[in-house]
């Protein structure tokens, strides 16, 4: 299994009280699959999905990503995981807003060990044409896919998404969610994405509903839709 998380807890203090927001959650997913984690605003997802990214610790449990178990590691190393081998996509795309798309892609490309070619990378996302455009002369769907170059530049293991979608419109973000498909084909890259929109369970390979800080059901899917059919 490239992740195989077992028991995960946390809690975050409120005054006199502690929310219990992961309360021992358990799963696996394959390198080069797609996972989608399903659930209500308020469940969970945005914090399991901070945890496999080693931006946030958990209280308990283990989360083991490609060999390493994350639990165990410095915070130096868990910086260098989270550098080397994960790319992160927002809903609100997260870009510079005075560098061009291609200097936003330098900014993860200059400190990466073996970024991908830029043309590539430009080309991959369908942006070769506003290379040297600002995001705010960019779509709300352009800028996703800027966003997503940047994440896909240093070639990570692991691509997490935290609603990919949430601000687009809907043939906007069946596009964006057909470009994820294409990068988790093309390069192999790992998939895991965070939605609340049922539908888009239908290009997983997995889908992990989370409730109440538990996930109550898992689907594995034996096909998978095309992002472009997937309607809702
Ligand atoms: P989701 O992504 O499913 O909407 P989150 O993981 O963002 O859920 O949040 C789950 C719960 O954890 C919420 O009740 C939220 O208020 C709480 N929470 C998340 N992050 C923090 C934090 N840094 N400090 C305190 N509470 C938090």
């Amino acid at each position: 299994m490239f992740i195989t998380v077992e028991n995960l807890k946390k809690s975050y203090r409120a005054g006199e009280n502690k929310n219990e927001v992961l309360r021992g959650v358990s799963l696996t997913l394959e390198g080069g699959r797609i996972g989608v984690i399903l659930g209500p605003s308020g469940s969970g997802k945005s914090t399991l999905m901070n945890i496999i990214g080693g931006v946030d610790r958990a209280d308990g449990g283990s989360v083991r990503v490609g060999g390493e178990e994350l639990t165990a590691l410095s915070d130096d190393r868990l910086t260098d995981y989270r550098r080397d081998s994960v790319g992160f996509i927002f809903q609100f795309y997260n870009l510079v807003p005075n560098l061009t798309v291609t200097e936003n892609i330098e900014v993860v490309s200059n400190i990466s060990k073996a970024p991908l070619d830029m043309d590539m990378v430009l080309n991959a996302v369908g942006l070769k044409a506003k290379k040297r455009s600002f995001p705010r002369e960019l779509s709300g769907g352009e800028q996703q896919r800027a966003a997503i170059a940047r994440a896909i530049v240093k070639n990570p293991k692991l691509l997490l998404c935290d609603e990919p979608t949430g601000a687009l419109d809907y043939e906007t973000s069946r596009g964006v969610l057909s470009l994820l498909q294409k990068v988790n084909r093309d390069f192999g890259t790992t998939v895991l994405m965070i939605t609340h929109n049922t539908a888009i369970g239908n290009m997983a390979n997995v889908v992990y509903r989370l409730r109440g800080g538990e996930i109550v059901e898992t689907i594995r899917h034996e096909e998978t839709a095309a992002a472009e059919r997937i309607e809702w």
